[in-house]
């Protein structure tokens, strides 16, 4: 994103995610009892800018996959609201019908992490990309080969490639085909599901840099999803850190790289690649492993693992404060603490 584009779309929000909340039931014996529940996701609060590409980080199994399919309602909620800017208003997406979802959808996409289990082996990779535009009824069969062959072109495959099958294509080209899918219905916000995690290195930098061209091109806005926070360096403006459920720092990359305020975060920048060799002495290894969202630790969740915790980490929740101007961190000693960026 430019700045002059950046500047222009600063103000306007164009997602904001309040309290979000999704604990998945957990039952058991012949009568099916609710004996507890998985808190998948635990009042989680952000926005996305229009335009913005929002890093959402954290390790498997921390919610941030359910996240993002609560906010395209794939899934309900349990709680919370997600409101979305929609011709000058903001509609709460939570409210939708389930009958007027299907409108919504155009305006929201998700690309998937699996390249090789998104796409339908037996269609043919016209069939998949325009299906969605099938399903809403847009265009008629010439104008769709039109649109394919213009979306094949955006993401860097050739028009002859529409009659064939996903096996003739290599996992990033794969990635392009569903990416292509993605885009076939003009949305505005794209949910990108850990899109390279399962593609080579010397592939995930490509697909990147298609993800911010496109981004130009048909002036998108992403929630982009990803394990470490070396894949959401470069294409994030800001970035979410999230663990067990919730979401710990938010900040602008820069600052967030730099000057991070959470123990965790600092964990995570650790393992981030560096160029220096010595470098790698000072990663930070979290002991054990990430706890159960089905029996979360008691006041700040991280603390079983923190290097820092004291006592009272394990008594009381950690307030979400905004420590510095749009940065926001939940640690009861963020203040204090002086942890080491990259
Ligand atoms: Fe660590 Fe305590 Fe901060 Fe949680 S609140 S991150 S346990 S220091």
């Amino acid at each position: 994103m430019n700045d002059s584009a950046r500047s222009e779309t600063q103000q306007q929000v164009l997602m904001e995610v309040r309290n979000l909340k999704k604990y998945f039931p957990i039952q058991r014996g012949f009568l099916r009892q609710v004996v507890g529940h998985v808190q998948a996701v635990d009042g989680v609060n952000f926005f996305i800018r229009e335009g913005e590409t929002l890093g959402l980080v954290g390790e498997s199994g921390c919610g941030k996959t359910t996240t993002g399919r609560l906010i395209l309602r794939a899934i309900e909620p349990t709680e919370g609201d997600v409101l979305y800017r929609c011709n000058g208003n903001l509609v709460n997406v939570m409210d939708i019908p389930k009958s007027e979802l299907k409108a919504f959808r155009r305006e929201m996409q998700i690309i998937f992490q699996d390249p090789f289990s998104s796409l339908n082996p037996r269609m043919t990779v016209f069939d998949i990309i325009s299906e969605p535009l099938q399903i809403h009824g847009i265009a008629d069969t010439v104008e769709r080969k039109d649109r394919v062959r213009d979306l094949l072109e955006a993401v860097g495959l050739k028009a002859q490639h529409m009659n064939r099958y996903p096996y003739a294509f290599s996992g990033g080209q794969r990635q392009r085909i569903g990416i292509a899918r993605a885009l076939a219905l003009r949305p505005r916000l794209i949910v990108a599901d850990e899109p390279v995690s399962a593609l080579d290195v010397s592939v995930q930098a490509q697909v990147i840099n298609l993800l911010e061209d496109l981004q130009h091109e048909f002036g998108l806005t992403y929630l982009f999803i990803a394990h470490d926070l070396s894949v959401v360096e470069h294409i994030s403006d800001r970035v979410a850190v999230m663990y067990l459920g919730k979401i710990v720092e938010l900040a602008a990359a820069d600052e967030l790289y730099a000057n991070p305020l959470h123990p965790y975060t600092e964990a995570l920048l650790s393992a981030v690649p560096r160029t220096d060799p010595d470098e790698k002495s000072k990663r930070i290894l979290l002991p054990g492993d990430i706890p159960s969202p089905a029996n979360p630790p008691s006041g700040c969740k991280f603390h079983p693992r923190c290097r820092y915790a004291q006592d009272v980490c394990s008594v009381q929740v950690p307030e979400w404060r905004e420590l510095k101007e749009n940065h926001w961190s939940a640690c009861h000693f963020a203040e204090e603490l002086s942890l080491t960026g990259i």
